[in-house]
């Protein structure tokens, strides 16, 4: 399996990035990922607003997917997230859900250790590892990888994780996926303005579906019995509307039901959920059961 060094990071997505490697449509990766803070802090004693900020949310690649076209879908399928034993977490003023009660910055050092993480030596939890930031190269502009946009980013969705497939409309030749940004554990919202940040081993298949029928503007995960819009907006209301109307266009093209039956729809067993909401763009996720499917067994997608 080959192997994607945490050396060679990007902080931005941007058409102009070069593919540090360039795979086949069916490969299996392991991507090493670095944390959030480019492992800056060492320990307790090291403050978030005394780091290098140019080198935050680094993402590993940008890997260059054979074939892959503009239109085309990637598909990643994370197959494993193996977490380091070292987690930090930050507060930090003015910043987060709770910036205007946080007077000084506060670092803490979260270990990993026996498949859980313990917040104090006596408070220890089931870790949850997720990946925070993972993207395609934007078709135009450039996104910092701590931003949110319609090639994925930042979105800090906890359902991007072990078994997850995530689809992503290709936007650029060879896509150039990059991701980082993994947790052990956060919780729906990421209020204080993280998770707990750790560097991680991500094993994923990617595989490409050219030129599909329906193309997703925004990324759309697959997890266990269920499907998932991913919205953004620079408010959660936004972020919210785009998830919805994201799945509502989906839901359509799956089954051709009418529009007003797939609102009621939604509204009867879909669950929108928030992800994040500590950065300038938000993000939310409708999560909708695969059972309304008529081939609930299958992607949602096929090639
Ligand atoms: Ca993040
Ligand atoms: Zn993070």
């Amino acid at each position: 399996m080959r192997t994607i060094s945490r050396k060679e990071v990007i902080f931005e997505f941007s058409p102009e990035n070069q593919p540090v490697a360039s795979v086949e449509a069916g490969e299996t990766l392991l991507i090493e990922t670095d944390d959030c803070f480019r492992s800056q802090l060492k320990s307790e004693k090291d403050l978030v607003t005394e780091i290098d900020f140019s080198k935050v949310n680094p993402a590993t690649g940008p890997i260059e997917i054979k074939g892959a076209a503009p239109g085309d879908l990637l598909v990643v399928e994370i197959l494993d997230i193996q977490v380091e034993s070292k987690g930090f977490m930050v507060a930090i003023p003015e910043e987060g859900g709770f910036g205007d009660i946080i007077k000084d910055s506060v670092t803490k050092l979260v270990p990993v250790k026996d498949g859980k993480f313990w917040f104090t030596p006596e408070l220890s939890f089931p870790i949850n590892p997720m990946v925070g930031v993972i993207g395609v190269a934007p078709a135009s502009g450039t996104k910092p990888c701590g931003e949110i946009g319609d090639h994925g980013g930042n979105m800090d969705a906890k359902v991007i994780c072990k078994d997850a497939r995530i689809y992503f409309l290709v936007q650029r030749e060879g896509a150039m996926l990059a991701m980082g940004d993994a947790h052990a554990g956060m919780g729906d919202g990421e209020a204080v303005i993280c998770g707990v940040e750790v560097p991680a081993e991500v094993q994923v298949r990617v595989d490409l579906i050219k030129n599909p029928e329906f193309k997703p503007p925004r990324p759309v995960v697959e997890l266990g019995d269920h499907f998932i819009a991913i919205g953004h907006g620079s408010s959660l209301d936004e972020a919210a509307s785009t998830a919805l109307h994201d799945m509502m266009e989906l839901v359509h093209y799956k089954t051709g039901m009418n529009r007003a039956e797939i609102a009621m729809l939604i509204s009867a067993v879909g669950n929108l959920k928030v992800c994040q909401i500590v950065d300038p763009q938000k993000t939310a996720r409708v999560e909708m059961p695969k059972s309304i499917l008529k081939s609930h067994d299958q992607p949602i997608f096929a090639g």
